[in-house]
């Protein structure tokens, strides 16, 4: 049997017998996902879009809203019956060298106090405005006008590999340098609703602390992700989603 122990010493042995230090590969990666270079960013946070994930996990769906849905109060749909979304996922990595500390939505004496919102859909409490989502004609007016999405910022993602988590979540939010929150496809919101859209080439355009809430120091990394798509005939059916609401 070859123990973990065994395979240790070997190793050592092995670096002993050769006087060299293992070399481990990094590989420094600007299409993501995960390992995400932090720069000195004299300690301020630095928030950017997984462009990757951002890219391969969209789809176009058919989803049925009544009218009690908190969809409806929350403005992420145009209206009732089946509306047919174009849906991403948005992972905010922190690239700058300090968190993003934001803080308790229930603290009067929070900074931020007043940017949080309650939302009947996530249920927790978001910051108000803190992403833009749109879909633009090709000469860049609006196709379809999306919504602001909110956002609890929380670490969910690890980016690099070696740092902690400084345990931000939607009670206490922020984004540890070096991490990540994703608000993946399926939860309520993640969407531009495109009903009625006509055929044709759009860009989807996403924009992050679009308020400009929080401070990105030099702000590096991009707050703007954008790509392209062929929206089908809005008559092609498309896969309908009947699941539960899903919840983060
Ligand atoms: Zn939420």
């Amino acid at each position: 049997m070859f123990t973990l122990k065994k395979s240790v010493a070997l190793v050592v042995g092995l670096v002993a017998l050769l006087g060299i230090i293992p070399f481990v590969a990094k590989a420094v990666r600007t299409d993501v996902s995960r390992d995400f270079p932090v720069y000195n960013n004299h300690g301020k946070p630095d928030l950017t879009v997984d462009p990757k994930r951002f890219v391969n996990q969209m789809e176009i769906i058919d989803r049925l809203f009544d009218a009690s849905s908190c969809e409806i109060a929350e403005g992420s749909v145009g209206g009732t019956g089946y509306r047919r979304l174009l849906r991403f996922d948005t992972v905010l990595i922190n690239g700058g060298d300090g968190d993003l500390v934001v803080g308790s939505p229930t603290d009067p004496n929070n900074p931020y106090h007043s940017v949080f919102i309650y939302s009947p859909c996530h249920m927790h409490y978001h910051i108000i405005g803190f992403s833009n989502y749109q879909l633009l004609n090709l000469d860049r007016t609006i196709a379809a006008q999306g919504h602001k999405q909110a956002f609890c910022l929380e670490d969910l993602l690890k980016y690099t590999n070696d740092n902690k988590s400084s345990g931000y979540v939607c009670a206490f939010q922020g984004i540890t340098t070096g991490w990540a929150d994703w608000y993946f496809k399926q939860l309520s919101g993640q969407w531009i609703d495109i009903t009625g859209v006509p055929e044709g080439d759009y860009i989807v355009h996403v924009e992050i602390n679009a308020a400009h809430t929080f401070d990105e120091g030099a702000n590096r990394y991009s707050n703007v992700i954008e790509t392209t798509i062929h929206i089908p005939d809005p008559r092609n059916k498309v896969t309908i989603d009947n699941s539960p609401a899903a919840t983060d």
